[in-house]
């Protein structure tokens, strides 16, 4: 049984990157408004993610460590109107069995919470304990069991900064979520989870890069019967950049890369840019589900349209309208 596990596993838990994105997606699954992630030497030594969410009833803590248990998905309509980011009950059970955990959790509506441990998937200890609402899970030693897989994970200061660029893309996906990111002890990223988008950006990007960028206002397209919506911040053509680094899109919530909407964006700044210059964006859009392209593999950040065109000219009416606006 434990074979099946490790095999398993490997397809969800390729290294630190993400053990630390699959927690910090239970986090915000569980309605945490406080998320912060502890790593040591690149998350190899020990990942710790602690957040202010729900919780889990001491009654549930094995079974939510179980391959294929989730408490998030009820019939398989829901696929199509997911609005949990987890749904396939693997993460934990996957976690568990390359590394050594121990989580604490506590309900609010408890005066009290549980401490269990886990080695090889198996839960070796529970006990009743005093800590605050909300849940830490603590990874040790990932992959201490597979000297083979511990070959594969690159150094620590390559794991820490794919990291880095994880938290920096979920944090701008909810900057109502405070985020904090500590890297072997040094405080690295912090946002306070304060409303609207441009206080999260103002402290994630460096200070000449949020400087220029603004805030754009939403707006709604629609072809027949489907909706496209998009807001976000859009940057002045002077501070474009050499690379798409500071390219960021969200769809239904998901950060996700996508050729259509580059060129969408791109297109539109066209002219106003040199070549081989690229405009800054954080661009939330939310479109009917129905023509999003149901791939809905987690860790596939690659995602298609339905009517492509009509997403590269809506996006493009949006910037240009948005970039009008700002200069008059
Ligand atoms: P999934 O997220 O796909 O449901 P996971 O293995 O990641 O699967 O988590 C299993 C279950 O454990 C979740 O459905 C949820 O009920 C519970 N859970 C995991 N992490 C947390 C957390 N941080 N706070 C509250 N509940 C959690
Ligand atoms: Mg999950």
């Amino acid at each position: 049984a434990h074979m099946i596990n490790q095999i398993a596993a490997g397809e969800v838990i390729e290294g630190p990157f993400s053990v630390v994105k699959e927690l910090m997606e239970n986090a915000i699954d569980a309605r945490a408004t406080i998320i912060q992630v502890e790593i040591q030497q690149g998350g190899k030594r020990c990942i710790v993610v602690t957040d202010n969410g729900t919780g889990i009833p001491g009654d549930e803590i094995e079974i939510a460590f179980k391959s294929h248990t989730t408490s998030k998905l009820r019939t398989i309509d829901d696929l199509q109107h997911l609005h949990t980011l987890g749904f396939r009950g693997e993460a934990l059970a996957s976690i568990a069995a390359v590394s050594r955990v121990e989580i604490t959790t506590k309900q609010q509506s408890r005066i009290s919470g549980y401490r269990a441990i886990f080695e090889s998937g198996q839960m070796t200890s529970m006990e009743e304990t005093g800590c605050p609402d909300g849940t830490r899970i603590i990874v040790r030693d990932l992959f201490y069991q597979t000297p083979a897989r511990l070959k594969f994970m690159k150094s620590d200061g390559a794991e820490s900064a794919r990291i880095s660029e994880l938290i920096t893309r979920l944090a701008l996906s909810r900057p109502d979520i405070a985020f904090q990111y500590i890297n072997n002890n040094n405080i690295t990223l912090t946002t306070r989870g304060e409303n609207g988008l441009s206080p999260a950006v103002l402290s994630i990007f460096p200070e000449e890069i949020g400087r220029n960028m603004f805030e754009t206002a939403q707006k709604t397209y629609f072809l027949e019967n489907y909706r496209l919506s998009i807001s976000g911040l859009l940057c002045q053509p002077h501070a474009s950049r050499g690379n798409r680094q500071y390219q960021f899109y969200y769809v239904n919530g998901r950060s996700v890369r996508s050729e259509v909407l580059t060129q969408g964006l791109e297109q539109a700044y066209e002219g106003a840019l040199m070549v081989n210059r690229f405009p800054l964006c954080v661009l939330y859009i939310d479109i009917t589900p129905e023509l999003l392209d149901v791939n809905v593999h987690p860790s596939k950040v690659a995602i298609k349209f339905q009517y492509p065109q009509w997403i590269v000219e809506s996006l493009g009416d949006y910037v240009k309208q948005a970039l009008q606006t700002q200069t008059t």
